[in-house]
């Protein structure tokens, strides 16, 4: 038995036993009577920190891959959201449904801001506070930052009232060509009369993808008068960055929409899809989602996934799944979802299996969050592969400092 263990199971015991003599004297002494519930809770904490201790040396597996040798070169985000409530005439607009959510100000903490200040700067604030943390990135050298588009009508006009948040493209095409580290990333709702000009607009304006949140945006990507939208994506190179599996940032969600299966059609096509976040959690048909997508890799070779937001607590087991399946090989592209690695749902304290105390630690205490997403994620044995990816298959060279997207 290991000396650890051993101390435990005394702990254990004596803490019984002190139990038993304190219940006798309670009965006589009724005074006091919660300093002995708060002694007694205290010992009982103690007693799981070294359970939890014991069960960590036993189950402790390390990284989910080798450890690659560090990448050195500038990595390249191409999954991070901005945000805006219409300050500043944005035309950025955030339903009431998600701002008394208490999400709302979980955002905002994330993207270093107040209320008050958005409120008197606008929201091109958010982008000014992303586009310095990148700057000051060692490890990130640019990022693209999402558009989102919202439900669109019967009447094929934006519908404000079951649209929760939205970020005009005009508005992001705008902000990121200030800042020699950000890049467009467009979103068009297909069901917009307009979306073909839409796309065309978007690609002479820089963007380097669209992205699709069908399950709130409601779009149903196997819809077949989506032809015309997915051709004119073929046409112009622009490739399809979309969700799949279960969506929990938002307050509703049609998760349907979010099957990988779905996106047959425009890989059929010949669209370039990149599923965010590999399709990690939901599942269709009683098949988990990350499955359905596994199953369709080898038959496409234009089907590629992204990690972001896979070290997310509430998404467990899926990155290392990811890592470890061969036919993603190849195929994954690191992105960030800035801003949720900013918030509680990302900590390097959640791997207490597979990183030791001092890699939590110091990971814990880097303060850019692009820097610490990196690190967590090299820690976790990512490979350089997956770093190396997005710059290759968006064509960016470094530094990218005066150049025009390169697509
Ligand atoms: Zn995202």
């Amino acid at each position: 038995m290991p000396p650890i263990v051993r101390l435990a199971k005394r702990k254990l015991k004596n803490a019984i036993v002190t139990d038993e003599t304190e219940n006798t004297n309670e009965q006589r002494n009724p005074t006091g009577r919660l300093t002995r519930l708060a002694k007694r809770l205290a010992k009982g904490l103690v007693i799981l920190a070294l359970l939890l201790l014991v069960m960590r040396l036993v189950f402790f597996s390390g990284p989910y891959q080798p450890v690659a040798k560090r990448y050195a070169e500038p990595i390249f985000d191409m999954h991070c959201h901005t945000a805006g409530i219409g300050a500043g005439g944005s035309g950025c607009f955030v339903s009431k449904e998600l701002r008394n959510n208490f999400r709302f100000n979980i955002y905002l903490k994330a993207f270093g801001v107040t209320l008050a200040e958005v409120e008197a700067k606008g929201d091109q604030l958010l982008i000014e506070r992303l586009a310095k943390r990148v700057e000051e990135s060692e490890r990130v050298g640019a990022a693209i930052i999402l558009a989102m588009d919202g439900v669109i009508g019967d009447d094929g006009k934006l519908d404000r009232d079951r649209t929760e948040f939205f970020i005009p493209n005009e508005y992001v095409a705008k902000e990121t060509a200030k800042y020699p580290t950000l890049r467009f990333g467009a979103s068009i709702n297909p069901h917009r009369p307009d979306a073909l000009e839409g796309l065309q607009w978007a690609r002479d304006n820089g963007a380097m993808l669209v992205k699709w949140l069908p399950s709130i945006q409601f779009i149903d990507p196997a819809d077949n008068s989506l032809e015309p939208f997915y051709r004119k994506l073929v046409e112009l190179n622009l490739p399809l960055l979309t969700h799949a599996g279960a969506e929990r940032s938002f307050t509703h969600a049609r998760d349907e929409l979010a099957d990988p299966v779905r996106l047959k059609l425009p890989l059929d096509l010949g669209v370039k899809v990149i599923v965010a976040h590999a399709a990690s959690t939901g599942e269709n048909e009683g098949e988990e989602d990350i499955d359905r997508l596994i199953a369709m890799l080898e038959t496409y070779p234009n089907l590629f996934a992204d990690i972001s937001s896979m070290t997310q607590i509430n998404k467990p087991g899926y990155l290392q799944k990811t890592l470890a399946e061969k036919k993603f090989e190849g195929k994954l592209l690191y992105g960030s979802d800035f801003p949720l690695i900013n918030t509680a749902a990302v900590s390097p304290w959640y791997f207490p299996l597979n990183l030791t105390r001092e890699q939590m630690q110091t990971i814990s205490l880097i303060e850019n969050p692009w820097d610490r997403d990196v690190e967590l994620k090299e820690a976790l044995g990512m490979p350089v592969a997956i770093f190396a990816k997005p710059a290759e298959f968006f064509g960016i060279t470094w530094p990218t400092v005066g150049e025009t997207p390169a697509n």
